[in-house]
């Protein structure tokens, strides 16, 4: 989901980061609060005043909503749920957990911690608010604690809709999976709600836009509809990936004896001989058993013609360092996390140093779906990239 993104630094041990779609909700809130929020509140406020206030209230909410995420990940950290950092992004903020809570238990303290969170800084904001106004403070000033303690407290409520991948979803998927034991269709009802809620919010914002003439609102509605939408679905589709998966290593779902090119072909050759015939998007390099690196129709697009007779393989292909591939041992969970991280989604297999097969994204794909036809009893992929 997330392409570049800005590091920020550490806390606690997670990496906090932003997409930079971020800029565009910062830009978003910071506007809105100094042109909407601070001047209805308190009419004939300066605009510099304003402006100010706005930008302390924006970098307050954003404090706010990784004070959220921390709380899901130091939860999820003490159940033994990898987080892999948190990212802000267009529609608020993501703590990335790589797998699955083990129990329901888990499950519902992870999803509860977020919400939880927010609704004890709502009441702390609030309780600041009452001391500002007693101590006498101007009014826009005491504005920004109330500010503060409002969006927490929207923060909370929104998240605990149940609809999958909200919070609310969440705790309802855990709540299904204590009482029903059965983790993938408590996760089949908890997507179907948050699909249903994401269009729901796409036909609400659609009328917001065309009946009430509320484009930006309404466009917004529409966006956050498309993500929740999007969202439950590939959290369905991941999890049924992920438990037909369960038990296998790489060695089990690779396909074997790939076609390997020799260092020593000069690109013409393997042009000729190699890639027209088999049309794979990628080959690794080997001399016998041992991988060299790999090569693929890209590179030897990139290369002048003129020289493809001289040229050797060798000279120009990528290295088979440990991003371009995994061992046979590796279970095959691990495998599809990578290939879905990787662009081309294509790793070589190894087993100490020796190349013994390629596993792509695709072939992943395809087995997955052969076992669905078949009941969960198909053999290991035989396409390749
Ligand atoms: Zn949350």
């Amino acid at each position: 989901m997330f392409g570049r993104r800005f590091v920020f630094g550490r806390i606690l041990g997670f990496e906090i980061r932003a997409d930079p779609t971020w800029a565009i909700l910062f830009l978003l809130i910071l506007w809105s609060l100094a042109s909407g929020f601070f001047p209805a509140m308190y009419p004939g406020v300066a605009a510099g005043t304003a402006w100010g206030l706005a930008l302390v209230g924006t970098l307050g909410l954003f404090a706010s909503l990784l004070f959220h995420e921390l709380a899901h990940s130091v939860v999820a950290r003490s159940y033994g749920v990898k987080v892999g950092g948190i990212t802000l992004f267009l529609f608020g903020g993501a703590a990335e957990m790589e797998s699955e809570p083990a129990s329901p238990r888990a499950e519902l303290l992870i999803a509860g911690a977020g919400p939880l969170a927010s609704l004890f800084l709502a009441v702390a904001f609030y309780g600041v608010t009452g001391v500002v106004a007693t101590a006498g403070a101007p009014d826009p000033i005491v504005g920004l604690p109330y500010y503060l303690a409002v969006v927490n407290l929207a923060l909370a409520v929104f998240n605990l809709l149940p609809a999958f991948p909200m919070d609310g979803g969440r705790l309802l998927r855990a709540a299904l999976w204590g009482m029903g034991r059965n983790l993938r269709r408590a996760t089949k009802v908890a997507s179907r709600m948050g699909q249903g809620f994401g269009l729901l919010l796409i036909a609400g914002g659609a009328f917001q836009a065309i009946a009430v003439q509320n484009f930006v609102g309404g466009m917004w509605w529409v966006l956050i509809g498309v993500f929740i939408h999007g969202n439950a679905g590939m959290t369905y589709k991941r999890l049924l990936d992920r438990l037909s998966l369960k038990g296998l290593t790489v060695g089990d779902v690779m396909t074997r004896r790939p076609v390997t090119v020799d260092p020593d072909s000069t690109i013409q050759q393997i042009v000729d001989e190699v890639i027209y015939r088999y049309h794979h998007h990628r080959y690794p390099v080997a001399s016998g058993r041992r991988l060299l690196g790999w090569i693929g129709a890209r590179q030897v697009q990139g290369i002048e013609r003129a020289r493809w007779p001289e040229l050797r393989v060798g000279e120009v292909m990528a290295p088979a360092d440990t991003s371009a591939t995994i061992p046979a041992s590796a279970d095959a969970e691990t495998a599809l996390d990578r290939l879905q991280a990787r662009r081309d989604g294509w790793l070589m297999v190894t087993d100490r140093g020796a190349l013994v097969g390629v596993v792509a994204l695709r072939d992943l794909q395809a087995y997955l779906r052969l076992r669905a036809e078949l009941g969960g009893r198909a053999g290991p992929p035989q396409a390749s990239a």
